[in-house]
Formats: structure tokens, C-alpha cells, sequence
């Protein structure tokens, strides 16, 4: 049993959550509409019920209380008829003539003015007329055995001097019977009879009575009372609320044949219930009043369904409106669009949303537009980067020109340092230095090193004679002669004044002598417009571990020497005196 239990709950369990799945993925408009659907059906069916229900029970309280209203007028022309008989068959028993003629055995008399009379003028069925001993004296009309019984208690109760009406059953005939002791004036003298009127209640007679009521208005013999019928005793006083049978003793309802039937009893002269007086509305009308009423429920039910669609179809359209402003507005925010706004003044849930909305847009449009500016500050510093970048690369252009000509003339320049402007020869510093470098090579490789120095003969003499520019070409045709004829490894250079050296490397002294052979013949053969000129050579070759100074030292004393035994010729150091224009 306990597992049976858990086992249902745990169905459940599982039927509730992929149900709550399910509905989780519908949209939420949909779940909306379908929730207030549901909701309103809800509502409208127990509604719709419940009032088909009251409706019904409306119905039938108005059916009852019809029938009642019917019944107790067919009670009252059923009176109405029975007193009238009454008072017909009273009207007759005080007449002194009949008197006379029941005294008197006036049979003709009473043939004539009573039963041939009275049978069709008044619609009876049946009269009979009881001597003084209570024998049947006259009769007329159709049998009724029972109004002749002796034990008749409505002769009874004539004989003794009432009148009154009563109900007789006759098989299935039913009378009704009205009857009074024939008196006379004064009831003297004594009665002389009893006369009895009696009517038949059938169906013409019914017709004739109800026939405007428009309802099923019969008698019913009393066997059919027994099963289908129930009495009702109502308890004396006023009838209480809701209670709908009628207030007299005794009333009947019931359905009959699904009729809904009301009746009351009618009692015989013994005191038994002779016959049912009922109405009933036809079940034709019933039908149709019901039919009415579910007509009128399902139209109310379709009326409701239909409503209940508009609504939620009218608040999902709103609600669809709503969101579509939203999403358009948050669709353009997305796009870029930091101006859009949802325009909803109105101060409900979607008011609220919407300033809400509204300031979110206000805050990311300042973000925005805080960010474009500092976007376009950047760009600007950029650009202003990029600018300052080109300057730099022009200004580093125009550095590495600057550098490049500084280096230019810086080369120039040192070019300049060790050469002599006026012959374009190395200068007296250059040939220092170069003669220490080529000193220090010839120490190392132990290679021959020589020194020619050569002076032009009487050149101040020139200098003077053809002035100061003359000289000055003399010495640039010197300088001339001595760069072509020396070796790309030869150091020429204009030692001062018209004084030159020559620094031979790897030159012995032999090779030097013929240098200075060439080149002296050389400057003699120049072709100078003013005068012919010549040069004195001094050689010397450097010795080992001896000092530059000293090569120089001994290639001008050689020089001084050449100088000395006359000029135009080449002197070696250290040797007999060696002449080549000797
Ligand atoms: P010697 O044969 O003994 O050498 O006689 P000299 O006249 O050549 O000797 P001296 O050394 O007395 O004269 C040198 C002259 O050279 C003096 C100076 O006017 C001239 N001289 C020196 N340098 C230059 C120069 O650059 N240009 C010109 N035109 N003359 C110069
Ligand atoms: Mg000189
Ligand atoms: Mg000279």
C-alpha cells in the first residue's frame, strides 16, 4: 500500500514537472492568453452552471406556482358549479308548489315542472326524488344506483333535515351531487320528500369548466392515487417560505409522465377520496420553456467564451504594443540610435518601465558620447602624434643631410688639414706624420725607406723679377711634375716654401738616385713663359733604429749640400758627393 502511494507520488512528481517544462517553453504572451483563458472558463463554467441550475429551479418554481394558481381556479369553477347546483336544488325543495304535488301525489305535476323541466335547463344527469319513507319516488335521467342506495348517507342526512353536496362515484363515472329535503315554509308541514340533483364530471363537463385554463386540468380515479401519488398534510397556519404546495389540507404533486402535476383530492360521500382533481402543464410547453432556457445558457456560454477570447485576445494585443515599443526602442539603442526614447507618459507598470527605460538611455548616451569625445581626443592626439612623427622623420632627414655634409666637410676638412691649398700636395704636418708612419712600417718589415728633398734654384730671384703670382705658378708646375711621376705608394709633399719632400717606401737608395734623376730632369724640362728654372735634390735612406728627424736631418743636409757645390744637381747623405748635372 505505502509503495503504491510513493509510486504515485513519484508519477506525479514527473507528470507535474515535464508538464511545468512544457509550459516554460511557450512564449510568454501565449502563456498569458492561455492562463487567462483558463482562469475565465474557470470562472464562466461553475457560473454558467450554477445559474442554468437556478434558472431550472426558477422554472419549475414558476411551473408550481402557475399550476397552483391553475388548480385553485379549477377548484373554484368546480365550487362555483357545485354550489350553483346546490343552491338550484334548494331553490326547488322550498317551492310549496312541488310540496303540494309530493303530498299529493301530483305525479304529472312533478314530471312536467321537475324532471323535464329542470334535466336539460340546468344540464343534470341525473334526478331522483325520495318519498317521506325515503323510497325513490321519481327518477329521470341516467341510472345512478348509488343516489337510490338507502344507505345513501347524503339521503341520510336530507331526511334529516340539511341540504349539501357531495361527490358519488359510480364505476368510473364520477357525480357530483347536490341535495336538500324538500320543506316547504316553515318546514310545516312536515318534509315531503328529498330531491337530488346529480352531474356527471367528465370530460365534456371538464372541458366546459376548464377548458380556458390551458393547462391538462382531469380527474383521476383514486386507484391511481395509491404508488404516484403522495398526500401532503400541511401543518395549520400560514404556509412557509419556499414551500410550494397550497395551503389547503390536502394537495397532491407529482410527476406524471415527466409532467410536473399538481392535484387536489375530491371526497366522496362516504368520506373516501372519490377522484383527484389535478392540473398539469403539458410536457409540449415544458419541452419548450426548457429548450428556451439551454438555448439561452449556450448562447450565454458562447457569449461568455467569445468575450473571454476579446479580452485576452484586446490585453494581448496591448501588451504586444507595449513590448513592440520596447523592443524597437531597444533594437535602435543597439543600432546606435542613442537618441530614441519610449514615449509612454502614462503612470501604470509600463509608465514605470519606460522611465526606467528612458534613463538607461540617458545614462548610455552620456557614456556614448563621453567616449566619442575621448575617442576623438585620441584620434586628434594621433593625428597630432603622426605629424610630430613625420617632423621627426624630417627633421631626422634633414639631421642625417646635416650629418652627411658635416661628415662631407669634416672630410674636407681633414683633407684640407694635410694638404697644401696652393699645390694641392700634402702638407709640411702631413708629411711629418706620414714620414713617422712610413719610418715605423720600414722598422717592422724591415723594408728601405727613402727621403729625396728637392729646392728650387733661385727662386727668390724669380719671385722678384716676375713677382709673386709667377712664383706661385711655378710652384703649382712643379708640384705637377712631381705628382705624376710618383708612385701611388709615394708621399709628395710641399715642405715649405718652394722646398719639396718625396718619402719613397720599400725604395733604396739607388732607386731613389733615379727618382730624383727623372724628376730633376724633369723640373729642368719645364716650360715655364718667364724663365727656365731647375731644383737641388738632397737623398738619404733611413738606417736602422735611427730616428725620423734624423732622415729628415740628413736628406736636407744632402739638399744643403747640393745647394752648396751649386745647384741643379743630387746629393746623397753620408756619400761622395754625387752630381747627376755633373
Ligand atoms: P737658392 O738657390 O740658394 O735656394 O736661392 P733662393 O733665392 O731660392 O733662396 P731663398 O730661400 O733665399 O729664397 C726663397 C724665396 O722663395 C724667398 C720667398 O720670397 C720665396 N717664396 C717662399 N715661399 C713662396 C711662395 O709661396 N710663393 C712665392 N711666389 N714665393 C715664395
Ligand atoms: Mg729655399
Ligand atoms: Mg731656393
Amino acid at each position: 500500500m505505502r509503495n503504491r502511494w510513493l509510486i504515485l507520488r513519484g508519477l506525479w512528481c514527473y507528470a507535474t514537472m515535464r508538464l511545468w517544462l512544457r509550459w516554460a517553453q511557450i512564449p510568454v504572451g501565449k502563456r498569458l492568453a492561455l492562463g487567462m483563458f483558463a482562469t475565465i472558463t474557470a470562472l464562466l463554467l461553475p457560473y454558467l452552471l450554477l445559474s442554468f441550475h437556478s434558472m431550472h429551479s426558477a422554472l419549475e418554481e414558476q411551473q408550481r406556482l402557475t399550476l397552483l394558481r391553475q388548480l385553485k381556479a379549477a377548484q373554484i369553477l368546480l365550487d362555483h358549479e357545485s354550489q350553483q347546483l346546490l343552491r338550484t336544488v334548494e331553490d326547488y325543495s322550498v317551492w310549496e308548489e312541488f310540496r303540494d304535488a309530493m303530498l299529493q301525489g301530483n305525479r304529472e305535476w312533478v314530471r312536467t315542472n321537475i324532471l323535464e323541466w329542470a334535466l336539460p335547463h340546468f344540464y343534470l344527469d341525473a334526478i331522483v326524488i325520495f318519498d317521506q319513507r325515503g323510497q325513490v319516488a321519481y327518477r329521470a335521467g341516467k341510472p345512478v344506483p348509488g343516489m337510490e342506495r338507502a344507505s345513501n348517507p347524503l339521503l341520510q342526512r336530507a331526511r334529516q333535515g340539511s341540504s349539501g353536496m357531495g361527490f358519488l362515484r359510480e364505476g368510473n363515472a364520477l357525480y357530483y351531487v347536490a341535495y336538500a329535503p324538500v320543506l316547504g315554509e316553515h318546514y310545516s308541514p312536515p318534509q315531503a320528500g328529498v330531491l337530488m340533483f346529480a352531474k356527471q364530471l367528465d370530460k365534456a363537463q371538464l372541458a366546459r369548466l376548464w377548458g380556458r385554463l390551458n393547462s391538462t386540468v382531469q380527474l383521476i380515479p383514486p386507484e391511481r392515487v395509491h404508488g404516484e401519488w403522495r398526500i401532503v398534510e400541511e401543518p395549520p397556519g400560514e404556509p412557509s417560505a419556499g414551500k410550494w404546495i397550497d395551503h389547503t389540507h390536502h394537495s397532491l404533486f407529482a410527476r406524471l409522465n415527466g409532467e410536473l402535476t399538481m392535484g387536489i383530492p375530491l371526497y366522496g360521500i362516504d368520506g373516501q377520496v372519490v377522484a383527484l382533481l389535478t392540473v398539469s402543464t403539458p410536457s409540449v410547453q415544458v419541452q419548450a420553456m426548457q429548450q428556451a432556457m439551454r438555448r439561452t445558457s449556450l448562447y450565454l456560454l458562447a457569449a461568455g467564451l467569445l468575450l473571454t477570447a476579446g479580452t485576452t485576445i484586446a490585453v494581448l494585443l496591448m501588451l504586444r504594443r507595449h513590448l513592440t515599443l520596447f523592443l524597437q526602442a531597444a533594437n535602435r539603442l543597439a543600432a546606435g540610435m542613442w537618441e530614441v526614447r519610449v514615449p509612454y507618459p502614462a503612470h501604470d507598470e509600463f509608465g514605470v518601465l519606460a522611465r526606467t527605460f528612458n534613463q538607461m538611455a540617458d545614462q548610455l548616451q552620456t557614456a556614448f558620447e563621453h567616449q566619442e569625445q575621448q575617442r576623438l581626443e585620441i584620434e586628434k592626439q594621433k593625428t597630432e602624434l603622426e605629424q610630430l612623427y613625420e617632423q621627426l622623420q624630417q627633421a631626422n632627414q634633414e639631421l642625417e643631410t646635416a650629418n652627411q655634409e658635416l661628415l662631407a666637410m669634416n672630410t674636407l676638412l681633414s683633407q684640407a688639414a694635410i694638404t697644401d691649398s696652393l699645390t694641392g700636395l700634402r702638407n709640411h704636418r702631413a708629411f711629418q706624420e706620414s714620414l713617422l708612419s712610413l719610418v715605423q712600417i720600414a722598422e717592422r718589415y724591415q723594408q728601405p725607406l727613402s727621403l729625396i728633398m728637392l729646392d728650387i734654384d733661385h727662386f727668390k730671384q724669380f719671385n722678384d723679377r716676375f713677382g709673386h703670382p709667377a712664383g706661385d705658378e711655378l710652384l703649382r708646375q712643379v708640384a705637377t711634375v712631381l705628382r705624376q711621376s710618383a708612385r701611388a705608394s709615394d708621399v709628395v709633399a710641399r715642405y715649405g716654401g718652394e722646398e719639396f719632400a718625396i718619402l719613397l717606401p720599400n725604395t733604396d737608395l739607388n732607386e731613389a738616385v733615379q727618382v730624383a734623376e727623372r724628376l730633376r730632369q724633369q723640373i729642368a724640362a719645364i716650360q715655364n713663359p718667364h724663365a727656365h728654372i731647375t731644383a737641388s735634390f738632397g737623398i738619404a735612406t733611413h738606417r736602422k733604429r735611427s730616428a725620423p728627424a734624423t732622415l729628415l736631418y740628413e736628406a736636407d743636409s744632402a739638399l744643403y749640400e747640393a745647394k752648396r757645390r751649386g745647384r741643379n744637381r743630387i746629393c746623397i747623405y753620408g756619400a761622395d758627393a754625387y752630381d747627376a748635372a755633373s
